[in-house]
């Protein structure tokens, strides 16, 4: 199944049944505010999946003049870092949104989450369970048979809160106790067969420290944290809805300042590419990458090393309908976005990736002549550079053939070719090594053509770029391939079987034209013929590194071929 994607025109209003839903319920007067939240478990770097939740979320505040918290959802200290916590801020400022105050989490709000479990025991609606964790699912029964009640499940009030007490002032080992809320064990919903609220966690916590050795669990502290910010729509993916009557019952059950509601749409799931916290942390931690924003990994830091602009992921999640039907994405849809992005906004060079020398033999002095060279063809704004040219030049070894088939339009023995911003040039012999590699070509130039065109009108099939050598600046470009080697990775065996042991191709002897220096670091450029580019964070003056960001036409059929 493939997702609709909607309209390329922008100008369109974007509609799905969550903002309907909103509008319907700003008509009503049942919101006068709207206020919604991304909830990222700072227990990773956020991925492609993210940048939807995040685009929603943001989106939907700014289109209904509402509000939009980035809140932490870190009731997990065993799995949770500060790092991640600094990444993901990092990653949704750069996708181009700002949040609601400051950072908020749901570790804000323990001292009241505690207080509302009391609240729940109190009322006779939560208990303390010695049961284990397989004998609790073992009582719990399965989807065909009711769960059967724990021996502790009717402990009076008294007991259960000098229990949960003790449970927080660290008197028992984890897994011995839990607080769970007494609901319905016959429920056909399992989430609501007494769930556990509070484990015993004995783990410093990133904020918290070891202020607290319980911990709440996600379904108790999520809906009561957007009941504490006033969210009036709590956005999240499909495998919640089975705990929105849960989300429901908590909400009910205590005196919280406001009735959030819970709505769900179906996950973003796209092709090549795998989106789960859980594996992308395998990809790391069993170093199949070099980390979490490796190139070739598909979190928001990876794209952004890569070179993929913030605005081509926007465009991208905009083309996805919001919907409650799980589909999945075309990578190819992605990487058109990417495309139609670079090729507005990206700086044309020139660069040699394989570099093959040429000399032009007629060139009557070393040189250099300085040749204009234009930025961007679609920005005319962005003017125009100087280019050397010079006696010696590398072009690529791709562009040059001994023994041509005829569609060939490069350069070949005999052959005339026009090199980009500069001159016709003819080849007229080859200079090969012992083993009889190409190490040199030999040409003439027209001087006559200077700027690219012949005064007597003659016509050149093919355009080839190059770059003067004495010129040139040394660069390492890698060059990337899908991470994995089919659509759907891990879907007949474990998903590290599938990964592409090609994903990588390391360059080392490119030779760029020298105004590369001139160029800020976060500038998206095209070398011109060989796809999109983007400078690496670990690149030093005097080591450049370049990734490609993508080709300019698709080559992944042809590589897999
Ligand atoms: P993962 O499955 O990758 O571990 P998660 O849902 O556990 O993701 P959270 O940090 O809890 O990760 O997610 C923060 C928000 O992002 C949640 O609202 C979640 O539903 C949403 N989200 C996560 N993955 C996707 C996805 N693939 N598509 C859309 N939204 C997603
Ligand atoms: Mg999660």
């Amino acid at each position: 199944m493939t997702i609709n994607t909607a309209d390329t025109n922008h100008e369109t209003m974007t509609t799905d049944f969550i903002r309907e839903k909103i509008r319907d319920d700003i008509n009503s007067g049942k919101h006068g505010v709207i206020t919604t939240r991304f909830p990222p478990e700072p227990n990773g770097y956020l991925h492609l999946g993210h940048a939807l939740s995040i685009c929603l979320n943001f989106s939907i505040a700014k289109e209904f003049g509402g509000k939009c918290n980035l809140r932490f959802d870190d009731t997990n200290p065993a799995k949770e870092e500060i790092e991640f916590i600094e990444a993901i801020k990092e990653d949704v400022k750069w996708l181009g949104f700002s949040w609601e105050g400051s950072p908020k989490f749901a570790s804000d709000y323990f001292d009241q989450l505690y207080l509302w479990a009391e609240h729940l025991i109190t009322a006779g609606k939560a208990y303390v369970d010695d049961l284990t964790a397989e004998e609790m699912r073992e009582y719990r029964g399965t989807l065909t048979e009711p769960g059967k009640p724990s021996p502790f499940r009717d402990r009076d009030v008294d007991e259960n809160l000098d229990l949960f007490r003790r449970m927080k002032d660290g008197e028992f080992a984890e897994g011995q106790r839990v607080l769970r809320a007494k609901i319905d064990l016959t429920s056909g919903n399992i989430n609501l067969r007494d769930p556990v609220i509070y484990r015993i966690i004995h783990a410093s916590h990133p904020r918290t420290a070891n202020k607290w050795c319980i911990y709440p669990t996600y379904d108790f502290a999520h809906g009561q944290s957007d009941a504490i910010e006033k969210i009036s729509h709590s956005l999240c993916t499909l495998e919640f809805a089975d705990h929105r009557p849960l989300y429901d019952w908590f909400i009910d059950a205590l005196p919280v300042p406001a009735h959030p509601n819970q709505y769900e749409f179906a996950k973003l799931q796209m092709t090549y590419t795998v989106l789960s916290k859980r594996r992308l942390t395998r990809l790391v931690t069993e170093n199949h990458v070099e980390g979490w924003n490796d190139p070739r990994m598909a979190t928001l830091s990876g794209l952004r090393r890569r070179g993929v602009p913030a605005a081509a992921l926007r465009d991208f999640v905009q083309r996805l309908s919001v919907s409650k039907n799980e589909g999945e994405v075309e990578i190819a849809l992605l990487e058109h976005c990417i495309r139609d992005n670079l090729n507005i906004e990206s700086e044309r060079r020139l660069a040699v990736l394989n570099p093959l020398k040429v000399v032009i033999e007629n060139y009557p002095t070393p040189g250099p002549e300085w040749l204009e060279a234009t930025n961007n063809p679609n920005l005319p704004e962005k003017g125009s550079r100087l280019v050397p040219f010079s006696k010696e030049i590398w072009i690529e070894r791709d562009d040059f053939m001994e023994d041509p088939p005829k569609k060939f339009f490069r350069l070949a023995p005999g052959r005339e070719v026009r090199l980009r911003y500069a001159f016709f040039i003819t080849c007229t012999d080859i200079i090969k090594d012992t083993s009889g590699e190409i190490i040199e070509v030999r040409c003439t130039y027209d001087p006559e053509t200077r700027g690219g065109n012949a005064p007597d009108g003659r016509k050149v099939k093919g355009t080839i770029h190059w770059v003067s050598s004495e010129h040139a600046q040394d660069a390492e470009i890698r060059l990337y391939n899908p991470l994995y080697l089919c659509p759907h990775p891990g879907s007949e065996n474990d998903f590290i079987d599938d990964i592409n042991p090609n994903s990588v191709e390391i360059l080392n002897n490119c030779k760029l034209e020298p105004s590369i220096s001139e160029l800020n670091n976060n500038v998206a450029i095209q070398f011109e013929r060989m796809g999109y580019f983007f400078k690496d964070e670990t690149s030093k003056p005097n080591k450049l590194i370049f990734n490609r960001t993508i080709s300019l036409r698709d080559t992944w059929q042809k590589i897999k071929g």
